[in-house]
């Protein structure tokens, strides 16, 4: 479902990604680990255009989006189709980024009928539905002001999943909550993934990462250093910057 290989991305002189190459199959769960400033959320902004490339390739559900040609210089496919192919992915952010003037509802309703052109009716439908899911069907009128950390946090998780992507991606999505409301997202992540969600997941969260996730990824310096198996990573990395990290995490 996503394709990276050999992603490079660079900051002035500062190479931030050097080569990162990781796929996702359908229904997997991938939990991307790494200390801070080793490129986690520079990789998730490439993989939905926030951030564009500047080597190797990235396919998101079998449609390449960016490739390198024989020169060396990166290409991206024309505008209707790379927004098409990034209106596959839903991403959720550490800071929730709602419309504050705009109600749950609103919220959830404005992308599909602008961008999809879904009628007000079935855009309410279909924000119904998620709303139930994410159990915040009361807050529906409400403004994003009167809500907590947590209920924030579902709010931005249906409004993302109210364009129908095919994979989430999620930036640290409990990190700027309060413990005591961390619970409920995840939470809500883990109902996703049971319903077979493809999900790209940095987090600090090594439990999610052990109990929900299905492979481990660990990135150092712009390098992703190790892809496995979750049980198996968490019983060796089998790397030692990896065993430092999870030491220290643990
Ligand atoms: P954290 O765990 O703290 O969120 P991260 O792994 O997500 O870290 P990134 O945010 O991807 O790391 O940043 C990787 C490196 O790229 C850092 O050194 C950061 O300072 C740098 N960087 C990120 N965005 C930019 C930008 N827009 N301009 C210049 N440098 C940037
Ligand atoms: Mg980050």
């Amino acid at each position: 479902m996503i394709e990276a290989l050999g992603v490079k991305k660079r900051f002035g002189s500062h190479e931030v990604l050097r080569g990162i190459s990781l796929s996702v199959a359908r229904g997997e769960v991938v939990a991307l680990i790494g200390p801070s400033g080793s490129g986690k959320s520079t990789f998730l902004r490439c993989l939905n255009h926030l951030e564009t490339i500047d080597g190797g390739s990235v396919s998101i559900a079998g449609e390449p989006m960016a490739r390198t040609d024989e020169s060396g210089r990166c290409v991206y496919v024309p505008d209707p189709q790379l927004r098409r192919i990034c209106a596959r992915t839903g991403m959720v952010f550490q800071h929730f980024n709602l419309f504050p003037h705009l109600t749950v509802l609103q919220n959830l309703i404005e992308a599909p009928m602008v961008v999809q052109g879904l009628p007000r009716d079935a855009a309410i439908a279909r924000a119904d539905e998620l709303l139930a899911k994410v159990g915040l069907t009361q807050k529906r009128d409400n403004y994003p002001a009167r809500l907590s950390g947590g209920q924030k946090q579902r709010v931005a998780i249906a409004r993302a999943l109210a364009m129908q992507p095919d994979v989430m991606l999620f930036d640290e999505p409990t990190s700027a909550l309060d413990p005591e409301l961390t619970g409920e997202v995840l939470r809500t992540m883990r109902e996703l993934a049971d319903g077979r969600m493809t999900m790209l997941v940095v987090t600090h969260e090594m439990g999610f990462a052990r109990e929900v996730a299905h492979t481990v990824a660990f990135m150092d310096q712009g390098e992703l250093i190790a892809a496995r198996p979750a049980r198996e990573f968490f019983a060796d990395p089998g790397n030692a910057r990896a065993q430092a990290f999870l030491n220290h995490m643990l």
